[in-house]
């Protein structure tokens, strides 16, 4: 028999960052009388220690990191009256962190889980503090992956199967787990890459059959561009699964990329607001009423442009293969792509790629022609509906980038956006001009 499971409530970084914040979001899943699972991230600057940690070049560094990740917990075991409860498990997980030094593959995923396995300890313990009936459950025995370590992949039936068995073992009690962690099939502790709890919490709604997953946050929803960017940016009441894929696989921080797969999938509505100020937020859902022509702007950061010129490509048939195919040997993912008569421009976002560009594969790719590689840029994208279809939108953008140079642009294949590739240093600038000529202003295309 499935639990109804109504709702799963995400806590990111900044939401479990220190004793107070912790209060904040435990007092949300008291308020929330659906709540069911809850899956914390580590406190935020953790994870970034834990990885610090593991590619310490010497041991005073690696003492560092220690020591700060150290005065973290101890900060919470202190303020929740270092609970007897707790005792055992705690100094397990500090013993862990002492043994621990730099490491690769399946060991550095189970030092980089340490962080959600302290938080998510210390979170059901303080909600228990509160009254509520809380039981800690390592994401290990929920979710499922396979053993691509630092990026598993999920292994939905068996991940469905553990949290219904779980949620039957649990009837009536909030299970809180750790976000960003999962466990291959041997048992061995995996990660879903780094910001990988959102994608949990999604996991997790999807196997539970919950009805909503919130995103608890420092900011109150998705904006129309990172609020870090442009102060004018405001949080958008709605929006579709479709532009908040587009915005988050184009870089909008707020949601790991890959979080609204099984919400799509298993057609949940996710909401995201913050924890700061918990009035408003935004909902993204299948169907929204009345869509704005432009919804929002994103910017990613480390991308790489991979010119090839041949003259061979004109007329010819096969090119285009021959150096994907190539491409495709090396694991290396392809982002977005314009040809001319002799010659391919392609970005290759550091993300998506098993390896960056090597020496082997550049001189491979020499077999095809003259191969040029730009570095240092970022991808500017500008998420909408019917952006193809609407004529003045590629003026407009133009016209508002004004001087910024713009080395490739892609625009046609989606309805959803439009992205220009400028150098790294100009990305901010392109972003708040953007924003204030399509944000800011009513726009000649936006009102035509
Ligand atoms: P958490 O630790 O809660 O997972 P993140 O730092 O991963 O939080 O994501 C929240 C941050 O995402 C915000 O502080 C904001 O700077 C950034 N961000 C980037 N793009 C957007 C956007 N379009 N809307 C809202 N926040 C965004
Ligand atoms: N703690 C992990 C990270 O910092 C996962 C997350 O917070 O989503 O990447
Ligand atoms: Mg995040």
């Amino acid at each position: 028999m499935n639990i109804p499971a109504s709702r799963v409530l995400k806590f990111g970084g900044t939401s479990v960052a220190d004793y107070d914040a912790q209060g904040r979001s435990a007092q949300l899943v008291a308020n929330q009388s659906e709540s069911r699972i809850v899956v914390v991230s580590a406190a935020a600057g953790v994870t970034n220690a834990l990885v610090g940690l593991c590619q310490a070049k010497d041991p005073d560094t690696a003492e560092n990191f220690r020591n700060l990740i150290r005065d973290r917990q101890q900060h919470f075991f202190e303020a929740l009256g270092e609970p007897d409860a707790l005792k055992a498990t705690y100094w397990t997980l500090m013993e862990e962190l002492d043994a621990s030094g730099p490491c690769k593959g399946q060991k550095r995923d189970q030092l980089l889980s340490l962080g959600e396995r302290f938080s998510s300890l210390f979170f059901a313990e303080r909600l228990r503090q509160m009254g509520l009936p809380a039981v800690q459950l390592p994401a290990r025995f929920l979710i499922a992956t396979d053993n691509q370590y630092g990026q598993g992949e999920p292994d939905i039936t068996n991940t469905r199967t553990q949290v219904q068995v779980a949620l039957n073992d649990h009837l009536g009690e909030i299970l809180v787990t750790e976000g960003f962690v999962g466990a291959d099939s041997e048992g061995n502790i995996t990660t879903l890459g780094r910001g990988g709890s959102d994608y949990s919490a999604a996991l997790l709604a999807e196997a539970a059959d919950a009805d909503w997953v919130e995103i608890w946050t420092d900011v109150k929803g998705l904006y129309t561009t990172d609020p870090r960017l442009a102060p004018k940016a405001h949080p958008l009441a709605e929006l579709s699964f479709a532009q908040a894929a587009e915005l988050a696989t184009f870089g909008a921080k707020v949601l790991h990329p890959k979080t609204l797969w099984p919400a799509m999938r298993s057609d949940i509505p996710v909401f995201i607001g913050s924890t700061l100020d918990a009035s408003g937020g935004t909902v993204i859902r299948r169907e929204v009423t009345g869509g704005e022509r432009f919804a929002a702007l994103a910017l990613r950061k480390n991308q790489t442009l991979l010119k090839i010129t041949s003259p061979e490509m004109l007329y010819s048939y096969g090119f285009l293969a021959r150096a994907f195919s190539l491409l495709a040997k090396h694991q290396i993912s392809v982002d977005l792509v314009t040809t001319s008569e002799i010659s391919i421009a392609l970005t290759l976002d550091e993300r998506g790629s098993e390896q960056a560009l090597d020496q082997q594969v550049l001189e491979e790719l020499k077999s095809l022609g003259t191969v040029e590689v730009q570095e240092g840029l970022a991808l500017v994208a500008l998420v909408g509906d019917n952006l193809n279809s609407t004529p003045k939108v590629a003026a407009e953008v133009f016209d508002a980038l004004g001087n910024i140079n713009v080395p490739l642009i892609c625009h046609g294949a989606s309805p959803h956006n439009l992205c220009v590739l400028v150098d790294a240093s100009d990305g901010p600038l392109a972003i708040q001009r953007l924003h204030e000529r399509l944000f800011e202003k009513v726009s000649v295309a936006a009102a035509s």
